[in-house]
């Protein structure tokens, strides 16, 4: 059981940020309002997540450790999923990879928590939390030397730690996010902090961008919205006027999840068409959402692809969508 829980855990944790991603979502589907997330040493050490989400019962603590245990689908449907969720996978993984405890407090009921060592859980023990969930994570891979030695520097595990938050805190604008970096000890520096936006939809959005884009960006951006078939697409795009540091801004999102697709990308690009020149790049967020069942975010656990049922009518979605919104705004 240690061995196939090591097997299936390279599959779901690759390196600190997917741990994260893992964790941060977990705290999404538990209806949390502010996460904050701290790490050390680009998150090889420590890396700890707070929500003040609904919790965990202190009875269900094991459960919530164990293989294939989700409380958020019945199975019967993988296809159908709606919560970021739901192969009761990462917990058991992220257990058998590292030092891990979770504490935890449903309600007005005691908070309790659970740690996992050599990837056996130990009893469950009351401990003082006020509310929500806290995941702490250290020591990644310390059983693993071969694991171990694929991680890079600190410094480009702590770059792909703050792309992946930056990108969950922009499928959230409404939830407030703070990232701590606890290397130097001490409560440590604040890296990363987006407050919870006011307003809604692209309002809020907007104000999310701001924040983790740049003013410059969103004084630039230009809202999409276009719809075909069932497939809704929503975000903003700057003008190509926007340039600085513009070839990395490309957020893409299918049903709230953040994705890397190639053909997301690629769509991408040809919307903006002639209006790329050599220092010129698309600087986008976009949204695409659409029936669950037409779209499989189910391909990899740790990659970020999906599957569309139907990837030309998407293509055509997005092509036709920044062209139409882009000439609209007068380029
Ligand atoms: P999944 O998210 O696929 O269900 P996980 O291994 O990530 O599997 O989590 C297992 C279970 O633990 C979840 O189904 C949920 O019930 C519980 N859980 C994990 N993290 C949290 C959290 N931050 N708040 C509340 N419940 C959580
Ligand atoms: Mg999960």
């Amino acid at each position: 059981e240690a061995a196939i829980n090591r097997i299936a855990a390279g599959e779901v944790v690759e390196r600190p940020a997917s741990a994260a991603k893992e964790l941060v979502e977990n705290a999404l589907d538990a209806g949390a309002r502010r996460i904050e997330v701290a790490y050390a040493d680009g998150g090889k050490t420590l890396l700890r997540v707070s929500d003040d989400g609904h919790g965990i019962r202190a009875e269900d603590l094991p459960l919530a450790l164990s293989r294939h245990a989700t409380s958020k689908i019945d199975g019967s449907d993988l296809l159908n999923i709606h919560s970021f969720g739901f192969r009761g996978e990462a917990l058991a993984s992220l257990g058998a990879v590292a030092r891990l405890t979770v504490t935890s407090r449903h309600g007005t009921e005691d908070a309790a928590e659970i740690s996992v060592r050599g990837g056996a859980p130990g009893p469950v023990r009351p401990a003082a939390l006020r509310s929500g969930t806290r995941v702490e994570l250290r020591d990644l891979f310390h059983a693993t030397p071969a694991r171990l030695k694929f991680l890079r520097s600190d410094r480009a595990e702590t770059q792909a730690l703050l792309d992946t938050l930056r990108r969950l805190a922009m499928a959230a604008p409404q939830v407030g996010f703070v990232v701590r970096d606890l290397s130097g000890g001490g409560d440590g520096r604040v890296v990363l902090r987006a407050d919870p936006e006011a307003g809604e939809g692209a309002e809020a959005l907007l104000g999310r961008l701001s924040r983790l884009i740049g003013k410059e960006f969103a004084e630039n951006a230009v809202p999409i919205l276009a719809e075909r078939e069932g497939h809704h697409l929503s975000g903003f795009a700057a003008l190509p006027t926007y340039s600085r540091g513009a070839a990395v801004a490309q957020y893409l999102f299918v049903n709230g999840r953040p994705v890397r697709d190639k053909l997301l990308t690629g769509a991408l690009r040809a919307g903006y068409s002639d209006l790329l020149s050599r220092d010129r790049y698309p600087a986008a967020a976009l949204f695409v959402s659409c029936d669950p069942m037409r779209v499989d975010v189910n391909v990899h656990p740790a990659k970020a692809e999906v599957r569309f049922r139907d990837p030309g009518l998407v293509r055509g979605l997005i092509v036709s969508g920044l062209r139409h919104c882009l000439a609209e705004a007068g380029h």
